[in-house]
C-alpha cells in the first residue's frame, strides 16, 4: 500500500498544510497517492479527480496533487474554474519546486511546499469567503482502488 510510505505524523503534516492553504483560498486542495501509474499521468490524475468527485465544488476550484511513488510520476490538476482564471503555466513554478524535492525523496516536504505555494497563488483569484465550507476532504487518499 502506498500508505505505508507515510507515518501518521506525515499525514497530519499534509492535512495541516491543506487546512492552512484553504484558510486563504476557496480552492479545495486534495492529495492522492498510489504506488503505480502505468498510463499517462495526466489521464490518471483526471480519472482520480473524477472518482473523488472533485468537480463538484461550487466554484470548480478543486486542485489535485497526484503522486505515483514507484513509477515516479506526478501531476497537479486544477478544475475548470481555475483554468478559466489563471494564466498558462500557472502550476509550473510549483511543479518545479516539488520535483526538486521529490528527486531527493522528500515527499512530505514536496507536498507541504506545493500546497502552501498553491494556496498563495490561488488566493489571488479565489479568495476565501467568510462562509467558506470545506467542500473536499483534507485527508490524503491512497491507492488505485478508489471509491
Ligand atoms: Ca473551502
Ligand atoms: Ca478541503
Amino acid at each position: 500500500m502506498a500508505k505505508a510510505y507515510f507515518s501518521d505524523s506525515d499525514l497530519q503534516t499534509i492535512r495541516k498544510a491543506i487546512g492552512e492553504a484553504e484558510n486563504h483560498t476557496s480552492g479545495e486542495l486534495r492529495v492522492h497517492v498510489e504506488k503505480h501509474c502505468k498510463e499517462d499521468v495526466m489521464d490518471r490524475a483526471a480519472f482520480v479527480f473524477e472518482k473523488l468527485a472533485m468537480h463538484k465544488t461550487a466554484e470548480r476550484s478543486g486542485v489535485l496533487f497526484y503522486l505515483s511513488l514507484e513509477d515516479h510520476k506526478f501531476a497537479i490538476l486544477g478544475d475548470a474554474g481555475i483554468n478559466q482564471k489563471v494564466e498558462e503555466g500557472f502550476w509550473d513554478e510549483i511543479k518545479d519546486r516539488m520535483v526538486e524535492k521529490l528527486k531527493q525523496n522528500r515527499i512530505v516536504e514536496a507536498l507541504q511546499v506545493g500546497i502552501a505555494m498553491a494556496g498563495e497563488k490561488l488566493k489571488v483569484h479565489f479568495p476565501v469567503s467568510h462562509d467558506d465550507e470545506d467542500e473536499l476532504s483534507n485527508e490524503v487518499s491512497f491507492g488505485g482502488d478508489i471509491k
